[in-house]
């Protein structure tokens, strides 16, 4: 039997990923007494980061630019450099460094804030109770809390007879780790995350091959941002083949072995090295007892109401645990705030209709609002802008002029109802789209608004122009 520890808390968080983290520090913030449990991830007994995924691909991509920018597009500017030479321990470590940082600073907060870190195994037991198996000693204990909130985040789907060994074959978050540049890579997913790795080890020297089992790319996105972003990143020399389901993938001597189908039949694909990322599944194995009955869904998601309430009196869940909103770490934090202030009795709702999705590839693909197939199916009369980045000055200064920029509004009411992005530093252009969905604005809000020049943010200014016919840079270039 656990013992049943006297130390009560008023919110107790499981899970210090972005969600778990951001609710914790915003409960404590608001007087409330707060731990959070987490087991150990780093073997050197730092406190890391649950979801380090994001920020591990920013700084390989950023490596992987860099390099690819000395080899091939240096020249231009009148800089040559010889002997160039890749030293992948040395890029490695720096993206270490990175993420060891981030956990400093998690540490820092969770100090300042005076919020209790448990490095534990958590199982909720009942509305108001937790049983918690110690990483280092594997005691177990119950502890109390007044309201809970669930935060474990997602793990990456395996395949069947795809056996990860991450030596060959590697998962999406160990392949932010491989010490060696793959001659043959091939990427099995050509989803979000398949794709920024495909950017990565593709610009490192990878001849990088993306098994994509859907007939259509990235059906998520607005469709012609997904027709301009499949045929940019084959230009890039990514080989990307749809419709191809892969079967199985065996290791045979130093090579592996992938069989995939698509409608010509079977195939086989030899390559040195593969990475799987096939999406991912929330958390929730072991999360509960059976007689916490904790509701999930078939396929393991918390079932949550619209304020992230679990059918348990107290029990909340948020970030990737839920179906409540994309699986993406800002909506994660914005739902960690929204829980600790809706338990403080402040209701501050989160508009799931406006939040940005990025792709960090480059060129990035940001988006917020809705696509041209889904107003058109809902029969939404609706007026579009699109603005190519080929024509923007800073962009041509840059020398990143691929991507285009698409505002879509009401045709009668001018409301910007989506915008979306593929260019350099889309993610960063698309923080003005969403401000002005935020705050219900038309075209003609946007095309008033003054742009610095020249930026790239002129291209967003223009594509909202160019609805009120009124563009100055359509035919300048
Ligand atoms: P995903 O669902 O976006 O893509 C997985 C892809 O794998 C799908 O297109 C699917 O059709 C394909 N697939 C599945 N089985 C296959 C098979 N047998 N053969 C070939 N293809 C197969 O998932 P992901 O890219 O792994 O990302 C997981 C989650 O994390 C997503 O929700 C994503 O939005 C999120 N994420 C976000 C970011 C970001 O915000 N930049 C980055 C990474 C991941």
């Amino acid at each position: 039997m656990p013992n049943i520890t006297n130390d009560y808390y008023d919110v107790i968080v499981i899970g210090t990923g972005p969600a778990g983290f951001a609710s914790a520090v915003r409960s404590a913030q608001l007087g409330l007494k707060t731990a959070c449990i987490n087991t150990r991830h780093d073997a050197n007994n730092k406190d890391t980061h649950l979801n380090t995924g994001d920020i591990a691909t920013m700084a390989l991509l950023d490596s992987a630019k860099k390099y690819h920018s000395l080899i091939y597009d240096c020249a231009q500017h009148g800089i040559f450099a010889n002997e160039i030479k890749l030293d992948m321990s040395i890029m490695l470590q720096r993206k270490d460094n990175i993420l060891a940082e981030i956990g400093d600073k998690m540490v820092e907060l969770f100090n300042t804030h005076k919020i209790g870190h448990i490095h534990a195994k958590a199982r909720l037991l009942n509305p108001q109770q937790i049983e918690i198996t110690e990483d280092d000693t594997q005691i177990k204990t119950v502890i109390n809390a007044k309201y809970i909130i669930l935060a474990t985040g997602s793990e990456a789907i395996t395949l069947p007879n795809i056996e990860i060994d991450n030596e060959y074959i590697f998962d999406a978050k160990a392949a932010l780790n491989i010490d060696k540049v793959p001659n043959k890579l091939a990427i099995i997913g050509a989803g979000v995350m398949g794709l920024e790795l495909a950017n990565i080890w593709s610009r490192l020297g990878a001849s990088t091959i993306l098994l994509e089992a859907q007939e259509n790319f990235l059906s998520v996105l607005d469709q012609q941002i997904s027709g301009a972003a499949f045929s940019l990143f084959q230009n890039q020399g990514l080989d990307l083949r749809l419709g191809a389901r892969v079967i199985s993938a065996k290791k045979s001597n130093k090579n592996i072995v992938i069989e995939y189908q698509d409608q010509e039949g079977n195939h086989t694909l030899k390559v040195d090295t593969v990475i799987v990322a096939c999406g991912s599944r929330p958390n929730t194995a072991n999360l509960a007892a059976p007689e916490a009955n904790l509701l999930l869904d078939q396929d393991g998601y918390v079932y949550v109401d619209d304020n992230c309430r679990t059918n348990l009196p107290g029990v909340y869940a948020v970030g990737d645990l839920t179906l409540l909103g994309p699986m993406l770490a800002h909506k994660g934090i914005e739902e960690g705030i929204f829980v600790a202030d809706y338990i403080a009795g402040i209701n501050n709702p989160i508009n799931y209709e406006i939040v940005p999705s990025v792709i960090y590839t480059e060129p990035e693909i940001a988006w917020v609002g809705q696509t041209e197939q889904a107003l058109r199916a809902s029969g939404e009369e609706i007026k579009i802008a699109i603005h190519p980045i080929q024509k923007n000055i800073r962009a041509l200064a840059m020398d990143k002029q691929e991507g285009l920029v698409k505002i879509i509004a009401h045709a009668h009411s001018d409301k910007i109802l989506g915008v979306h992005i593929i260019g350099t530093q889309a993610s960063e252009l698309i923080a003005e789209a969403v401000l002005a969905l935020e705050f219900s604005a038309s075209s003609e809000d946007l095309a008033r608004t003054i742009h610095a020049r020249p930026t790239l943010s002129e291209a967003v200014h223009d594509a909202a122009l160019i609805l009120k016919d009124r563009v100055l840079h359509q035919s300048e270039y």
